[in-house]
C-alpha cells in the first residue's frame, strides 16, 4: 500500500495522479467486494480488541473534493464494528461559538480517547482548504496553520494517537456525474445542495489547496494516503487493507484478567 504513502515533503501534483486506477487488485470487482468482508471481520475483531485493550488511540482523517465518497467510505469499510467504540466526527461551518476560538479547539474536543477510533468526516483541514480557496481568513493566517497542524498532530502522536489520513481523490468528470446522480436520482437528492455546484466552478483552486497539504503535511506520524477513487470498491479496498494493517502493527492483546478466574465458578 506503500503505492500510495505521500512521503513527507513530496511534491504533489494532483493531475498526475490517475484517479481511476485499480493496479493493486488483479481480479475483478466482486472478488474485492468479497476481500472486503472479509476484510471488515477482521478490523471487527481488531477493534474489539483495541476498545479492551484501552491503550491505543485510533484517528482517521477523510478528506475529499465535494462527491468524493467520505460518507462511502464510514458505511462499507466500519461496517460491523462495535458503535461503542468508534466514533465519527463530522466537521462543518464553524458555529458562532466555534468562530470566536481558534481552528483547532473544537477540533480537539474531537479526538479520541484511550480505547477509541474517531474517524474525521471533513477535519481541520478545512481550515487550509475551503478557508483558503474563500479568503475567510487572510493569506498570512492560513498559510502559518500547515507548521501548526503539524505540531498539533505531533503532539496528539507523541501523546498516544494513531492518525492516518485520506485523501479520496475524484476526478472532475467523475464529479460531475455523482452531482448529476444526486439530481436525478429522488432518493440522492436530500445530499444536493446549490453550493456544490459554486465550489464545483473552483475545482482548480481546491486541487491546488490539495496539493499544498499534502506536501506539506503529510509526516512520518500522521502520513497522507492519496487514494484513488473514482470507483468506490477500489476505494474501499484500499482503506480497509490499509486501516487493517494500521491496527495489526499495534500488537495490541487483551488485558491480563484478575488472577485465579480460571478457578472461579459461578454458581
Ligand atoms: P457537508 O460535509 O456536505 O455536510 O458540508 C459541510 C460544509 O462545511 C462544507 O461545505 C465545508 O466546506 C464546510 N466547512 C467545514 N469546515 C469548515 C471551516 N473550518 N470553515 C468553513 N467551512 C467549513
Ligand atoms: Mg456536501
Amino acid at each position: 500500500m506503500d503505492k500510495y504513502l505521500i512521503k513527507p515533503d513530496k511534491k504533489i501534483k494532483l493531475s498526475e495522479w490517475n484517479t481511476r486506477e485499480t493496479s493493486l487488485w488483479e481480479k475483478n470487482k466482486e472478488d474485492a467486494k468479497s476481500e472486503l468482508i472479509k476484510i471488515n471481520e477482521e478490523v471487527e475483531k481488531l477493534q474489539e480488541l483495541l476498545f479492551a485493550e484501552k491503550k491505543h488511540k485510533l484517528l482517521i482523517v477523510l478528506q475529499a473534493m465535494d462527491t468524493g465518497g467520505k460518507d462511502g467510505v464510514i458505511r462499507s469499510v466500519f461496517e460491523g464494528v462495535n458503535p461503542s467504540g468508534v466514533r465519527v466526527a463530522s466537521f462543518k461551518v464553524p458555529t458562532q461559538i466555534e468562530l470566536e476560538h481558534d481552528y483547532l479547539w473544537r477540533i480537539h474536543q474531537q479526538t479520541p480517547a484511550k480505547g477509541e477510533i474517531v474517524i474525521f468526516n471533513r477535519s481541520h483541514y478545512e481550515d487550509v482548504l475551503v478557508v483558503r480557496v474563500h479568503n475567510l481568513v487572510e493569506k498570512e493566517i492560513w498559510s502559518a496553520r500547515y507548521d501548526q497542524i503539524n505540531a498539533f498532530e505531533k503532539i496528539l502522536f507523541e501523546e498516544g494517537t494513531t492518525i492516518i489520513k485520506f485523501f479520496l481523490h475524484i476526478s472532475k468528470d467523475e464529479q460531475k456525474e455523482r452531482l448529476q446522480e444526486r439530481i436525478d436520482i429522488p432518493e440522492k437528492r436530500w445530499k444536493f445542495s446549490n453550493g456544490d455546484l459554486k465550489e464545483r466552478t473552483l475545482w482548480d483552486d481546491y486541487q491546488k489547496a490539495y496539493e499544498d497539504v499534502l506536501q506539506k503535511t503529510s509526516t512520518n506520524y500522521a502520513p497522507w494516503y492519496l487514494i484513488p477513487s473514482d470507483r468506490n470498491w477500489y476505494r474501499d479496498y484500499l482503506i480497509g487493507t490499509i486501516l487493517l494493517e494500521k491496527l495489526k502493527s499495534l500488537k495490541m492483546k487483551y488485558p491480563t484478567p484478575e488472577e485465579g478466574i480460571e478457578k472461579i465458578k459461578v454458581i
